[in-house]
């Protein structure tokens, strides 16, 4: 294909941020770094491997997903409660953050809400970075391991995939079908994931986790929040997934609460106030 005459003129053209973040309303730091000084632990959760659970995060308390044992990603389905309708939104919150999500940034929720579910509040694999692949750590670009992209591209059926395993864990938590489970389930957080797209082709990589046995990554729920977490088949995804090959390890989920008052200030956000008339007459 000949290119145009004023291709480079064209390809010179300034990158603009799609959405300036200086009129996001922004998380008060400061306030939860003092509420995290006070945290009590109130449960704790054990994700088998190949497997998933649900838990619940009460608006105000915070929840850390904690690696154990061995380098293992997590896949993150995240839900309000009361309404299973309001999901994280795992598409505007790469478009809102970036690629990869750490301290300070919000996982979103579905439209018509798109208000914050969760606050990270802390990252032991903040350190990370970009690495010279450009890799990073808990991406928003992935979706989930399914046996319907296993089967299309290898044929046979696996049931351990992490849309499987999230599939399962809520519908037990819900006493759902399995069939109506699967339709609540969505695109994931990649925890612990180290991922990126390739230089020349820009296809989606991944390789090993730098994620170790007492690394964490720390939310605070903004709203009731019914999570699921699948410890991937992968485990730290360095070779393969969909299947039983790779080394997998537990991860452990745990519910704290902080103290009294530490929450000062601080109020559950509302919905979008968009009147959802999209100009129609
Ligand atoms: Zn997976």
């Amino acid at each position: 294909m000949t290119e145009p005459a004023d291709a480079a003129e064209r390809r010179g053209r300034p990158a603009v941020v799609c959405y300036p973040v200086e009129t996001l309303p922004q998380p008060d730091m400061a306030m939860l770094g003092r509420a995290r000084e006070t945290l009590r632990k109130v449960s704790e959760t054990i994700v088998p491997p190949r497997d998933a659970r649900t838990f619940e995060a009460p608006a105000g308390h915070f929840f850390r997903i904690v690696s154990i044992e061995g380098p293992q990603v997590g896949d993150l389905n995240l839900w309000n409660a009361r309404d299973l309708s309001e999901r994280f939104f795992s598409g505007k919150t790469r478009a809102l953050h970036a690629t990869h999500v750490t301290t300070g940034n919000r996982l979103w929720s579905t439209l018509p809400n798109l208000r914050p579910l969760a606050t990270i509040t802390h990252d032991t694999l903040g350190w990370y970075g970009f690495d010279a692949d450009g890799g990073g750590v808990h991406d928003v670009i992935g979706t989930r391991c399914d046996p319907y992209t296993h089967r299309l591209l290898s044929g046979g059926d696996y049931h351990h995939c992490c849309h499987s395993n999230l599939t399962r864990a809520l519908a037990a938590a819900r006493n759902m079908d399995v069939r109506d489970a699967e339709m609540h389930v969505h695109d994931v957080l990649n925890v612990f994931m180290c991922t990126g797209f390739t230089k020349q082709t820009h296809q989606y990589f991944m390789k090993a986790s730098p994620v170790r046995p007492g690394d964490f990554i720390e939310f605070f729920a903004e709203i009731d929040l019914l999570g699921a977490l699948s410890a991937c088949p992968g485990g730290d995804c360095g070779a393969e997934h969909s299947s039983d090959v790779a080394k997998c390890y537990p991860l452990k989920v745990e519910i704290f609460a902080p103290a009294e008052g530490a929450l000062a200030g601080w109020r559950s956000p509302q919905r979008s106030a968009y009147p959802r008339t999209h100009g129609a007459s």
